[in-house]
This record gives C-alpha cells, sequence and structure tokens, in this order.
C-alpha cells in the first residue's frame, strides 16, 4: 500500500485519516447521518461500543446533543454540524444515512426541505460513497408502502402511495432516495444496502415529536389524556430501537443489498396501544379522540421472513417489555422540563 505499511486502506483513501479495512483490521471508521437523533444516537452507541470509530453529521433539526453528550471526549467520536443537502469530503469505510426528519410533524413542518434532504442528501452522500469506496446504508422507511393494500408488507411490495399528498415529501421522497442507490450501485458499482424500517420507538424520542408512541407516554407521565386520531382501529407494528440497531448492523455487515424490512410483526391498533401504555404507566390514564390526519395508511405490518433467512435477525422485545424501557427516560426528561419552568 502506498503508506508502507504493509496493511489493507480503502482503495481511494488519499491518506487523510487513514483506516485500514478488510481482513486483519482493527477497527473501521464509519459516518452516521443524522447520528444526533433517536435511532442515530443508539446506533453510535452500539458502533462505539463495538470498537469502530464515528463520525456524527447532524444539522440538529430534530436531533439533540444530549443524545450524543456521553460521547464527548472519547477520542473514537467525532461530530459535525453539517447539513447533508451540502456536499462534503471525508475518508470513511461505512456510510450510514439516517437524516431526515421521521416524525410527520416535523418532516410536514418543511416539505421542501424534507424532499431536499432525501434527494440532495442522499445524492451527497452516495456521491461521498462513490469517490471513497465505501459502503452506504440507507435507512429507508414502511412508508414506501404507502396505505398497502397487501397485509403483511413483503419486500416485493411496490406500494400504494400518493404522490401529490401531504407525506408524499416523505415517503416519496424516500422512495427517490432508494431509487438513487440502485442507481448507484448499478451504474456505479458503489456497496449500498436499504433498510426499509417499521414504527420505531425508545428512549432519548423527542418529548413532543408527535409520533403517536412518544404522545401517547408522555400524555400518560403528564396526566394528560392520550390523543387518539381517528377511531383507533388503524394498525401498526412497533419495534423497540435496540432490535433495530441490531437489524442495521446486521445488513451493514452482511453480503445482501436488500430491501430489507425490519420491523416487529406484533401489530396493534392505536386503541390497544393506549392500552399498553395505560397498563404500564396510569391504570387511570384516559383517551380523548381527534380528528385524523389525511392519507393516514390503515395498516401496517412488516413480513420479516427474508431478514430472518439472509441476516439471521429478528426482534426479540415485545412492546411489553420495551414500553417500560423508555418510561424512565421519559420520566426524568419531563421533570427536568418542569423544573426548568419553575413549577
Ligand atoms: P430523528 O428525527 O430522531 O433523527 C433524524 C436525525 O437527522 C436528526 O438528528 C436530525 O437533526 C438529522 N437531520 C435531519 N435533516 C438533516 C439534514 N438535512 N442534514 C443533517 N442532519 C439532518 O428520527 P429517527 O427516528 O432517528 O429516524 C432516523 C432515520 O430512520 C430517518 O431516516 C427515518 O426516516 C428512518 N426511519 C425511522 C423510523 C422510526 O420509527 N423511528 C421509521 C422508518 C424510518
Ligand atoms: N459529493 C460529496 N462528497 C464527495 C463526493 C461527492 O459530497 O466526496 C457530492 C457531490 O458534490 C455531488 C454528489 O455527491 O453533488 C454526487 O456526486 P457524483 O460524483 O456522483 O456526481 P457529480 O459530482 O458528477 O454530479
Ligand atoms: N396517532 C394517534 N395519536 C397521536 C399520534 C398519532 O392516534 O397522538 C396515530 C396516527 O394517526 C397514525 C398512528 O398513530 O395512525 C401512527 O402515527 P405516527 O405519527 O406515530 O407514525 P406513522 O406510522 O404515521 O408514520
Amino acid at each position: 500500500n502506498p503508506f508502507g505499511d504493509g496493511r489493507n486502506y480503502n482503495k481511494y483513501s488519499n491518506g487523510v485519516g487513514r483506516v485500514p479495512v478488510g481482513i486483519g483490521a482493527k477497527r473501521k471508521r464509519i459516518v452516521v447521518t443524522g447520528g444526533a437523533g433517536f435511532v442515530g444516537s443508539h446506533l453510535v452507541d452500539k458502533l462505539i461500543a463495538m470498537g469502530d470509530d464515528v463520525i456524527v453529521i447532524d444539522n440538529f433539526f430534530t436531533g439533540r446533543k444530549e443524545n450524543v453528550v456521553h460521547l464527548f471526549g472519547n477520542p473514537r467520536f467525532e461530530l459535525i454540524r453539517h447539513d447533508v443537502v451540502e456536499p462534503i469530503l471525508l475518508e470513511v469505510d461505512q456510510i450510514y444515512h439516517l437524516a431526515c426528519p421521521a416524525s410527520p410533524v416535523h418532516y410536514k413542518y418543511n416539505p421542501v426541505k424534507t424532499i431536499k434532504t432525501n434527494v440532495m442528501g442522499t445524492l451527497n452522500m452516495l456521491g461521498l460513497a462513490k469517490r471513497i469506496g465505501a459502503r452506504f446504508l440507507l435507512t429507508s422507511t414502511s412508508e414506501v408502502y404507502g396505505d398497502p393494500l397487501e397485509h403483511p408488507q413483503k419486500e416485493t411490495y411496490w406500494g400504494h402511495v400518493n404522490p401529490i399528498g401531504v407525506r408524499s415529501c416523505y415517503d416519496e421522497g424516500k422512495r427517490t432516495a432508494e431509487t438513487l442507490t440502485m442507481d448507484y450501485h448499478r451504474g456505479d458499482g458503489v456497496e449500498v444496502r436499504i433498510a426499509r424500517i417499521f414504527n420505531t420507538y425508545g428512549p432519548r424520542m423527542c418529548l413532543d415529536d408527535g409520533r403517536v408512541v412518544s404522545n401517547f407516554v408522555a400524555q400518560a407521565i403528564r396526566g394528560q389524556p392520550m390523543t387518539i386520531y381517528g377511531d383507533g382501529k388503524q394498525t401498526r407494528s412497533f419495534q423497540y430501537v435496540s432490535d433495530l440497531v441490531d437489524g442495521l448492523v446486521a445488513l451493514m455487515e452482511g453480503e445482501h443489498v436488500g430491501p430489507f424490512n425490519l420491523g416487529n410483526p406484533g401489530e396493534f391498533t392505536m386503541l390497544q396501544l393506549a392500552e399498553v401504555v395505560k397498563e404500564t404507566i396510569d391504570p387511570s390514564a384516559t383517551i380523548e379522540f381527534k380528528p385524523n390526519t389525511a392519507d393516514d395508511p390503515h395498516k401496517r405490518k412488516p413480513d420479516i421472513t427474508k431478514a430472518k433467512e439472509l441476516l439471521n435477525w429478528e426482534p426479540n422485545i415485545s412492546l411489553k417489555e420495551g414500553l417500560p424501557r423508555m418510561v424512565n427516560d421519559f420520566r426524568n426528561r419531563i421533570l427536568n422540563e418542569d423544573e426548568g419552568k419553575g413549577n
């Protein structure tokens, strides 16, 4: 190799922050975009624990420094405030591309920015992967299936998506990101992986990010009614964050491009979810019905046969086991918030 130390380097490396890869490599250098967010910060914890070097790129739109503050001072961790819509030069072995708001409330807040993040952000990260020969993993979403006509959803299903609706910036944005990923793979030989993530919950979710699990948990802790949108008979399948993170690493390290559904097949109506939250947090918790949002998918449940067979992965934390694990984190943060207000 050009550095004369007999080790195996990334072939495009210009030697800046060079890291050996492949056989005999001690550790990898990994970028996590969106690494200050909910899923990203848990992924970063796992990668650091595995002994890798991690660079987080985040513009802090929905991410928080608090999610990674425990890693400040760790020489294997770096945090860069950067918007993925702008190009960036780095030398790494792997790119986990998570940067994108995930809660409907956040991604609808500035829909054009959401599209730019999904399209230009993904293009930049693929351009980076191409230049340096890094492996690239896209965190896509079950939303690519839209309001599905097939149930449960398999990876072969092409989806039922409204191209002009209020959710389109996100679901069409992610569909385009998947297309870009496959075109860089086919056209430029970039090594890629695609995960289609189903609804995920756990500690560090934004308290008021508007997703259903964080809403119900925060509402039950604050003694407010849990808000059910519509009749509450719509379904979702809820995955605990550590199961997802294990799946993402298995996918990145494995041999298969995907796409792979990563989700927990346990399916619940919103009414059933409210019951579980009630049992877990406060038996006297109440519910309140509110009008549903436009284009809300009626049902969603992953078929994870493919991930089980090819990645040897399946989730093992049920909703009843997972919920209590996020309650402590939520209680502490709600308490701090109240103290901050002088209550
Ligand atoms: P999150 O909002 O907590 O995290 C997203 C992170 O990306 C935040 O830290 C945010 O600041 C950052 N970000 C957003 N736009 C950016 C930009 N332009 N440049 C740089 N950073 C930017 O959401 P999450 O739940 O952690 O989701 C992570 C990824 O997983 C997203 O791509 C999301 O689409 C995908 N996903 C999540 C779920 C889920 O249930 N959590 C489901 C399906 C897909
Ligand atoms: N890019 C980047 N970092 C790199 C290489 C590329 O951010 O190290 C960006 C680049 O600015 C471009 C995008 O990735 O906007 C796609 O790059 P590619 O080389 O595929 O296409 P081109 O530059 O020819 O449009
Ligand atoms: N929902 C709800 N109450 C809330 C927030 C959401 O009943 O306070 C419903 C929402 O209408 C949807 C489901 O919960 O049917 C999941 O919504 P979420 O925003 O968590 O994720 P989505 O799967 O829609 O992206």
